[in-house]
């Protein structure tokens, strides 16, 4: 239950914890998105909160509430938006202050807690300064950096990064998917399991294809081309999030290939040779220009803004003049 590959060192310090009955009082795991942070948090909930012989067992009643998500005593916060406002810190707040509802143990679990306003980080900082004895507070981030640093310096950090190949195609494999799909799935990966885990739904792929296709061809001038690009974004509207998480994974790995001194893994493995041509082509400016115009598109709609205006417009910014 709960499974997260690799990640060694981050699993070492909180089962050594766990051990030596040392836990921390606030936890903050960070890392690169899809890197199995939330799944982590649940299972460190799990270890702390069951009543089982070998923690976590999965079949105790508090297991079996944290898998189903309705333990009382584990409260989890996580947001589709952009943010998390002070109003739903204070309600957090006044829950830590109560007493468990079941035992004698509560958890906080915080999923992108880079997304807490600097005003709610404050008053998360108050409670940090003086941890109630029950509770673990347990936080996720991708931007390390937009945690305020008396907040970092009161948790114990756990740094998530992108893992082996062979170990995603192990667990892959291990979770019974044929060994051909998950070496493939694997090695698209750049590292990131859940990144792994897209490839093994053939719709994904087949939209990967007809994505990747249109970025490749849509930085050159070809105004006639520029409604069959608009049509298929209009046509596969539902599937924008993803259309537009796999148009800025393709740019950015034509930067990380630009970049010579990186360690950065590059996602789309599979189209490397038009990655390094399309290096040499476009210059850093360009990949710049075709970002912004990725994500002010995307912002666009989310405003709800003319669907197919906003990505004409896209279209249009990236390519060239
Ligand atoms: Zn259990």
């Amino acid at each position: 239950m709960f499974e997260v590959v690799g990640q060694e060192n981050a699993k070492k310090v909180f089962e050594n914890a766990c051990k030596n009955e040392r836990l921390a009082h606030a936890y903050l795991l960070y890392g690169p998105k899809g890197t199995q942070k939330s799944i982590y948090a649940m299972y460190m909930a799990s270890k702390i909160m069951c009543k089982g012989d070998e923690k976590p067992c999965g079949q105790c009643e508090a297991c079996r509430k944290i898998i189903s998500n309705s333990h009382p005593d584990v409260r989890v916060v996580s947001t589709e938006k952009n943010s998390i406002g002070i109003d739903v810190i204070r309600k957090l707040l006044e829950e830590i202050n109560t007493k468990p509802y079941e035992g004698d143990k509560k958890v906080i679990v915080i999923i992108d807690a880079d997304k807490i306003t600097v005003q709610g980080q404050n008053s998360i900082l108050k409670t940090l300064e003086e941890p109630p004895a029950d509770t673990t507070i347990i936080m996720t981030a991708e931007n390390i950096n937009l945690i305020l640093n008396t907040i970092k310096s009161r948790c114990q950090t756990l740094k998530f990064q992108p893992v082996k190949v062979s170990q995603i195609e192990d667990y892959l494999v291990n979770k019974g998917i044929d060994k051909e799909k998950s070496a493939f799935a694997a090695a698209q990966s750049g590292g990131i399991v859940e990144e792994a885990e897209k490839f093994l739904d053939d719709d994904y792929i087949k939209l990967r294809k007809e994505v990747l296709n249109i970025a490749s061809k849509c930085t050159k001038k070809d105004t006639f081309e520029v409604i069959k690009y608009v049509d298929f974004f209009v046509d596969n509207q539902d599937k924008s999030d993803v259309i537009f998480a796999i148009m800025k994974s393709y740019f950015r790995d034509i930067i990380v290939v630009k970049l010579t001194n990186t360690s950065q893994p590059i996602i789309n493995y599979d189209c490397y040779d038009i990655l390094v041509e399309e290096s040499g082509r476009l210059s850093y400016n360009k990949l710049s220009t075709i970002m912004d115009a990725i994500n002010i598109a995307e912002e666009r709609i989310k405003q709800y803004a003319n669907f197919r205006l906003a990505v004409e417009v896209m279209i249009l910014d990236i390519q060239e003049l």
